[in-house]
């Protein structure tokens, strides 16, 4: 089997993800691809992210017409913070060795790993698929990163390639130890602080995130938080007028 793993805050889940992802599993293959949300990211506190289960329902939401795509909850089961490392080796012992893991994470989350638990370790375990993000440049990551960070990674090596170049190789079924995989997908401009930031000012979210995903989010009233506070209640037209 050829599993996707792709780990997020998913605060709130958005188009961007699901696009990258649905080009990654059809340009590699893949049998599935599983949705991770992580438990809390290590530089914000509780208050500052939508509780596990709240992101993890609209991650549900978010893939529910989709039969290659899934959500797990075994980061925010799992006590303390989030370490893919830990996940990505829960993962293989879950689905046995003939699983191989594509590891995909767009440019920006890239840049950070070198921090990660074990980042080495992580390129060994999965294939890092690395996707492209406005703003980002794909094509300059390699010398982006300091020489430290390279030997923290365990000095990957790097190939760039277009979408339309990746060839699903069916002889070589796993992933290239310390390969790091740069993909160009069309990247959409969405972030998941801007759509907290457009529902706080009651402004539409409509074609940045799935309909399912707004209808969950106006329901619990995910992210009104100072509209509230301000007393303009929840009544407004958060969805664009999806409601109508
Ligand atoms: P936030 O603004 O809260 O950081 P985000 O939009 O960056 O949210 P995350 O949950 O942090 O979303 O991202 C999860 C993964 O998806 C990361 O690897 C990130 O790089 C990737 N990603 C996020 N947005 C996009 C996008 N628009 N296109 C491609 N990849 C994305
Ligand atoms: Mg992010």
């Amino acid at each position: 089997m050829r599993i996707g793993v792709m780990g997020g805050t998913f605060d709130p889940i958005h188009l961007g993800h699901l696009r990258a992802a649905e080009e990654i599993y059809w340009a590699f293959a893949l049998d599935h691809i599983i949705f991770v949300p992580a438990a809390r990211p290590p530089h914000k506190a509780d208050q500052d992210v939508a509780a596990p289960i709240h992101r993890y329902e609209m991650v549900s939401l978010a893939t529910v017409f989709s039969p290659y795509f899934s959500v797990s909850p075994i980061e925010i089961s799992r006590p303390g913070r989030s370490y893919s490392v830990e996940t990505l080796r829960e993962l293989l012992k879950l689905y046995g060795p003939e699983t191989h893991l594509w590891f995909i994470m767009g440019v920006d989350t890239f840049l950070e790993m070198s921090t990660w638990k074990e980042a080495a370790q992580i390129l060994r375990l999965a294939q890092v698929v690395v996707t492209a993000r406005p703003g980002w440049r794909l094509d300059e990551v390699e010398k982006t990163l300091t020489p430290r960070q390279r030997r923290q990674l365990g000095s990957p090596q790097f190939k760039y390639l277009k979408i339309a170049e990746v060839t699903p190789d069916p002889s070589r079924r796993g992933p290239v130890p310390g390969l790091v995989l740069l993909v160009e997908v069309v990247s959409l401009d969405i972030s998941s602080t801007e759509i907290r930031q457009l529902v706080e000012e009651g402004r539409s979210i409509r074609f940045l995130v799935p309909d399912t995903v707004a209808a969950y989010m106006s329901k619990n009233r995910l992210y009104q938080g100072r509209r509230e506070a301000a007393g303009e209640g929840v009544q407004g037209s958060l969805l664009g007028g999806w409601e109508e």
